[in-house]
């Protein structure tokens, strides 16, 4: 007989994530949005939390618009019944799910447009405009052309390149975009992701598309009341006690200066726990803080444990993960930090 194995195996790292925090982010960024609705992008899987989870709460706290990038993950939220726009638009092999009418494209291109027209049969779409960044979006003149005359546009949008900067290029792009009011059949202007809404109500128009502040991210002043919302945690493998001039990890990039304890946790790189976080990054403990020595492995993290004599083999750590903090310390985007967590840790919602 071949041996089996069950399938829900208890995972020795996990990321809890706090439901509650996530709608009051969103409930503060709605305030701060002012008369503006405030939506939320929910791409990339809720930023790698889980897009349904995240949509079922926002969803319940009062957001009605939510962004993705693509098809499939538009397709993904289609049971919960609420709007959706998928930020890429329609590529060709696009058009059957766009049709089915689940949610709405948000067209970029010419070529976008061309096929809406043909295919969308005067259902509903959003229109992206470039307003200086030179990413995604039809340029200012073909706005201006008449070329979207007739289409359904429900949300006409553009996106900041420097809000979370004082950058003169705030201002330049919003004054772009404001210019098109009143130039084509939109009924909703938007502009302004998490950066934005902080850059004040001139920024608002009818609908923010905040993502990274709804996760815990702080991307400029003025959202200190932002909390955080994932905490991952990592149980120790185990404990050893390291003499006065040994090295820890890969490389002896660490060495003891005294008698050290040292706790090795079930987490590493490939959990998306960075190793740029290497001497640098630090867990918490029953309200203690160990820093971590030497290197982070792939499926390893190693920290200073003396200060917790009763810390042991079983037990959880939480990781210092607080995004604006964590991107400060380890150099890595707050977007990085959270889209690169693993799909080993299971998402505990509490
Ligand atoms: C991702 C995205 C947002 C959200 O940006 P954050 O910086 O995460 O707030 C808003 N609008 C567009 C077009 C996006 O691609």
């Amino acid at each position: 007989m071949t041996p089996t194995c069950p399938t829900d195996l208890p995972a020795p790292c996990r990321l809890r994530i706090d439901g509650e925090a996530l709608a009051a982010n969103w409930r503060l960024l709605s305030r701060l949005s002012g008369v503006a609705a405030c939506g939320a992008a929910v791409k990339a899987d809720g930023y790698g939390l889980g897009a349904v989870e995240v949509v079922r709460r926002l969803a319940d706290a009062g957001c009605r618009d939510f962004f993705v990038a693509t098809w499939e993950e538009a397709a993904a939220l289609q049971s919960l019944g609420v709007p959706v726009s998928v930020l890429h638009g329609v590529r060709a092999e696009d058009m059957s799910a766009a049709t089915a009418g689940f949610a709405r494209p948000v067209l970029n291109t010419l070529a976008q447009v061309a096929r809406w027209r043909q295919a969308g049969a005067g259902r509903p779409c959003d229109v992206m405009v470039d307003t200086g960044m030179n990413r995604l979006g039809l340029s200012t003149d073909e706005v201006r052309s008449g070329l979207l005359d007739g289409l359904e546009i429900d949300v006409l949008m553009s996106h900041l390149a420097c809000a979370d900067e004082d950058s003169s290029m705030n201002a330049r792009q919003r004054g772009a975009f404001a210019a098109l009011a009143g130039r084509t059949g939109a009924r909703r202007l938007s502009l302004s992701n998490s950066a934005g809404v902080a850059l004040g109500p001139d920024y608002a128009f009818d609908l923010t598309r905040p993502g990274i502040a709804l996760y815990g991210a702080r991307p400029r002043s003025g959202l200190d009341g932002i909390a955080q919302v994932v905490f991952p945690e990592a149980q120790v493998l185990q404990c050893r006690g390291v003499r006065a001039g040994e090295p820890v990890g890969y490389n002896a990039t660490w060495r003891a200066t005294g008698e050290t304890k040292v706790a090795i946790l079930n987490v590493g790189y490939a959990d998306g726990y960075r190793r740029a976080f290497s001497n640098v990054g630090s867990v918490t403990w029953q309200g203690t803080m160990l820093p971590l020595v030497g290197r982070v492995s792939m499926d390893l993290t190693t920290v200073d444990a003396t200060a917790v004599p009763s810390l042991a083999e079983g037990d959880w750590v939480t990781l210092n993960y607080d995004l604006t903090d964590a991107a400060a310390s380890s150099g890595i985007s707050a977007y990085e930090l959270l889209t690169g967590l693993g799909r080993r840790a299971p998402r505990l919602w509490i």
